[in-house]
């Protein structure tokens, strides 16, 4: 059996190449003639980031020095990612603290959940990005390694500041 093809008419419009490749080199010439530095010179020069950046975590700690967590599993609980590490340890008082606490950055799909859900405010996303390690074993931040982060952390969305502003 034979087979007919059907040949569709296109519009000039949509087939010429023309009108895109003028619309890229005018795009292309305004830039070359604007004064406005576009690039920036990392890592000497570095952009603002948002307030709401979320990125390397940072677990705060109390005027003792000890970390804020409890222990109490809900960040753990939460996570979608399934990167954090918690052993709850109990003192002689009966206070929970964790015994272990692990985070796994490189798992860890930033979503601010654990920062959320924490009834501490202890476990935060930072405002911070450059977590690069050559290994992967380096990705995993234990309590100390948190609770020795000094960048801002993360603010979370606030329904009377939608855009954040
Ligand atoms: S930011 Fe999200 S994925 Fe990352 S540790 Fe927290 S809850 Fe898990
Ligand atoms: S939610 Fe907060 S207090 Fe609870 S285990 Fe996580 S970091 Fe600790």
């Amino acid at each position: 059996m034979a087979i007919g093809v059907k040949v569709v008419a296109r519009p000039i419009e949509q087939v010429s190449y023309m009108r895109a490749t003028l619309k890229g080199m005018a795009l292309t010439f305004k830039h070359l003639v604007n004064p406005h530095k576009v690039t920036t010179q990392y890592p000497e020069e570095k952009e603002p980031i948002s307030r709401r950046w979320r990125g390397t975590h940072r677990m705060l700690t109390d005027e003792t020095g000890k970390a804020k967590c409890v222990a109490c599993g809900l960040c753990p609980q939460i996570c979608p990612a399934n990167c954090i590490k918690l052993v709850p340890g109990e003192d002689e008082e009966g206070n929970r603290y964790p015994l272990v606490y692990e985070i796994d950055e490189f798992r860890c799909i930033f979503c601010g959940y654990c920062q959320e859900v924490c009834p501490e405010e202890a476990i935060h996303v930072g405002r911070h990005y450059e977590n690069a390690e050559y290994s992967r074993a380096g990705f995993v931040y234990d309590l100390e390694r948190l609770t020795a982060q000094t960048h801002p952390v993360c603010e979370m969305w606030d329904p009377d500041d939608p855009k954040g502003e």
